[in-house]
C-alpha cells in the first residue's frame, strides 16, 4: 500500500528542523543546500541528499540553494557541472537564481586565511605531503609539531602572500591551520587549508595557483550563504569541530551541520571513483550506460523521477549506515511504471506461426487496452493476420502436462485475438529446431473470447509478421553479481564481481507497429515480458529499446483469474 503519509514520514532531520521553526532559530527561516562536486556525475545516492535538502525546504517554505563545491581544479569540469544541472531538474527540483560556487568565495576564502595567520591561528609549512602525513600520527599515537610551526605572523604573511604571486611549485609549501597537533580528532592535528597548483581551473582560469582544501572551503561557503542546515553524509561528523572551529576564529554564521548515513544499495558500486574507473576501463559504456547508477544512466535505462523520489522517501533518513535492497528500488519502479506505461506487444526470441485456416492476405484490426489500470489511456488497434511471431519460449515439443502454452494438440490465447490450436511442426533440417508452427484458429473467439465457456490456460503475446516493427533489444541485468562488490572480501574488489550476462543484446525483434512511432525516452510495457523505452540510439529505420526491469509476475495470476 502506498499512502501519502508514507511519503511524509518525518525523519530525525526534518525533527530537527521542525523544532528550530518553533523556537523561531535563524528568524524561522529554512536555508539549505545541495553541494555536488563536480568531478563526476551525479548518482542515485545523490538524489537522497537532492531529495532531502530540497525536500525540508520546499515543505518549510524556504530554499536549498545549489552550491557546485568546485575547489580541486585538476578533477572538476564544466561538463560535470552541466550534467548535474540537468539531473537535478529532470528529478524535478529547482534552485531558482540560487546557483553558486565556492570557487565564487576565493577571494573571501583567501581574506579569511590572511586573517587566521594574523591571528596566529595559521602558518606556511614546508613539511612535504609525505612528511606532514608522518607527523601527523596516527589514531592510536599523537602527532608531533612541524618544524615550522612555529614561525611568526609577519613571515607567515610574506610566505603565504608568495605562494598566492606563484614564488613556489606545487607542494613546495602549504598552509595549514594551527589548531592541536594532539587532538584525538586527526581533523584538528593541524590540517593543511591551502595548497599549491598550478591548473587551470573551469571557472577561474589561471586567476589562482593556491586553492583552499575542501574543508577549508566547505563550512564557509554555507556561512557566505546563510546556509542554516548544513545536511551532510556521516562520514563528515568527524569534520564538525573543524569547522566549527573555522567559523568561530573567523567569527561568522555558524551553520547548523546536521549527519545522516549515505545510501547503499546491494549489487551495486556508489562512489564516483569506482563510477569513474567502470567508465574509464570501458567496463561499460559511459556514465550514462543504463547499467550504471548514475542518475543519467537510470534515466536512459528508462527509471522515472517519481519512482526515484518515491524509492528516497521509503528509504528513510536515518543516523546509521545499511545497505537498501534493490528489490525496493525496482518495486518503486514497477509501481510508477504500471501507472504510466501504455502496454504493448513485443516478440524478443521470435518462432514463426503459420494460420492454416487463416484466409490468405487478410488481415483484420483488433482492440487492445493500452492500460488496465488506467481506462482513460484508451484503446488501440493491432493488426492480426495469417502469419505471426510468439516467444520460442512459448513453444515446447516435449512439453510436460503443466506447460500451458503451445506444443503439438494443444490450443492458447492469443491476447486480443483467437484461441489457436497447434497442428504441427516444421523443422530445420541440420539443427532438428523447430522453425516454424503451422497452427489453425477458432474464428470464434474472436477477441480471445471463448463462446462456448472451454477454458484455455495459456494467453499469449504475438505480433503479426506483415506488420511487425523490427528493433534491437538491449537486455539489462545487474552489473554485479555479489550483493556487495565493494565489501573488500577476501581480497577481491568489485572487478571480481562482474557479471558476464549484464547486457545481453537481441537484434531480430519483432514489435507490433504501433511501436514504431515510439520516441526517445517513451515507456510501455511489453506484456509478460517487462517495462521497456526507446534508447537515444533509436532511428525511425533501426529502433532500439531498453528493457528497463523485467515484470516480477507475468499473466500467472491474470490467467487464474480468467480460467
Ligand atoms: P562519492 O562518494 O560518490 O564520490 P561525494 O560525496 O564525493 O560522492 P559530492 O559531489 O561531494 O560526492 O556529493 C554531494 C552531496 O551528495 C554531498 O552532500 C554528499 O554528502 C551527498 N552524497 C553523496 N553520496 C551520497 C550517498 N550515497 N547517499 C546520500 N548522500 C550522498
Ligand atoms: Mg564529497
Amino acid at each position: 500500500m502506498t499512502t501519502d503519509q508514507e511519503q511524509i514520514s518525518v525523519d530525525f532531520v526534518r525533527q530537527i528542523v521542525a523544532t528550530d521553526i518553533e523556537s523561531n532559530k535563524n528568524d524561522g527561516k529554512v536555508i539549505t543546500r545541495f553541494p555536488p562536486e563536480p568531478n563526476g556525475y551525479l548518482h542515485i545516492g545523490h538524489a537522497k541528499s537532492i531529495c532531502l535538502n530540497f525536500g525540508i525546504a520546499a515543505e518549510n517554505q524556504g530554499v536549498c540553494h545549489l552550491r557546485f563545491d568546485d575547489t580541486n581544479p585538476c578533477k572538476e569540469e564544466d561538463e560535470f557541472v552541466q550534467a548535474i544541472k540537468k539531473d537535478i531538474r529532470w528529478l524535478g527540483f529547482d534552485w531558482g537564481e540560487h546557483e553558486y560556487y565556492a570557487s565564487d568565495y576565493y577571494q573571501q576564502l583567501y581574506d579569511w586565511a590572511l586573517k587566521l595567520i594574523n591571528d596566529d591561528k595559521a602558518y606556511v609549512d614546508d613539511l612535504s605531503a609525505e612528511e606532514i602525513r608522518q607527523y601527523r600520527g596516527t589514531l592510536t599515537e599523537p602527532g608531533r609539531e612541524s618544524p615550522h610551526r612555529n614561525r611568526c605572523v609577519s613571515e607567515n604573511l610574506d610566505l603565504f602572500q608568495r605562494m598566492k604571486a606563484g614564488e613556489f611549485d606545487d607542494g613546495q609549501k602549504v598552509l595549514r591551520a594551527k589548531i592541536d597537533v594532539t587532538s584525538p580528532n586527526i581533523n584538528l592535528r593541524d590540517p593543511v587549508i591551502y595548497r599549491i597548483l598550478k591548473a587551470h581551473h573551469h571557472r577561474t582560469g589561471d586567476d589562482w595557483c593556491i586553492y583552499p582544501m575542501y574543508d577549508f572551503a566547505h563550512g564557509q561557503s554555507d556561512s557566505i550563504e546563510s546556509i542554516t542546515h548544513s545536511i551532510c553524509t556521516l562520514e563528515f561528523e568527524d569534520h564538525r569541530p573543524l569547522y566549527d572551529w573555522f567559523v568561530e576564529s573567523l567569527e561568522i554564521h555558524h551553520p547548523q551541520q546536521i549527519e545522516f548515513a549515505r545510501l547503499n544499495i546491494n549489487y551495486m558500486v556508489m562512489s564516483k571513483r569506482k563510477m569513474a574507473e567502470l567508465v574509464n576501463q570501458k567496463i561499460v559504456n559511459g556514465w550514462d550506460d543504463p547499467r550504471m547508477p548514475t542518475l543519467c544512466g537510470m534515466r536512459r535505462r528508462g527509471y522515472t523521477p517519481k519512482s526515484i523520489i518515491k524509492f528516497c522517501a521509503r528509504v528513510g533518513v536515518t543516523k546509521f549506515n545499511s545497505l537498501t535492497d534493490i528489490g525496493l528500488l525496482e518495486h518503486s519502479l514497477r509501481e510508477d511504471l504500471n501507472q504510466i506505461a501504455p502496454r504493448a506487444m513485443g516478440v524478443l526470441n521470435p518462432l514463426r506461426v503459420v494460420i492454416e485456416n487463416y484466409p490468405e492476405g487478410q488481415t483484420e484490426e483488433l482492440d487492445a487496452v493500452n492500460n488496465p489500470q488506467d481506462e482513460s489511456m484508451g484503446t488501440r488497434k493491432v493488426p492480426f493476420s495469417r502469419v505471426i511471431y510468439v516467444e520460442q519460449d512459448d513453444f515446447m515439443e516435449d512439453a510436460p502436462r503443466k506447460f500451458f502454452r503451445l506444443s503439438v494438440g494443444r490450443e492458447v490465447r492469443l491476447r486480443y485475438a483467437y484461441f489457436i490450436t497447434c497442428q504441427s511442426i516444421i523443422k530445420d533440417e541440420k539443427t532438428g529446431k523447430a522453425v516454424e508452427l503451422r497452427c489453425t484458429y477458432d474464428p470464434l473467439t474472436r477477441g480471445g473470447d471463448s463462446p462456448d465457456g472451454r477454458k484455455v490456460k495459456g494467453t499469449l503475446h504475438w505480433v503479426s509478421a506483415e506488420h511487425a516493427v523490427d528493433a534491437e533489444v538491449r537486455l539489462y541485468d545487474r552489473l554485479f553479481t555479489d550483493p556487495e562488490p565493494s565489501g573488500g572480501k577476501d581480497d577481491k574488489d568489485y572487478h571480481d564481481y562482474l557479471n558476464p550476462d549484464s547486457l545481453k543484446v537481441l537484434t531480430n525483434c519483432k514489435l507490433e507497429p504501433s511501436l514504431g512511432k515510439a520516441e526517445h525516452g517513451m515507456q510501455f510495457q511489453f506484456e509478460r515480458l517487462g517495462y521497456f523505452c526507446v534508447d537515444p540510439d533509436s532511428t525511425a529505420d533501426a529502433m532500439v529499446f531498453n528493457r528497463t526491469v523485467a515484470l516480477r509476475d507475468s499473466w500467472a495470476k491474470a490467467d487464474k483469474a480468467k480460467s
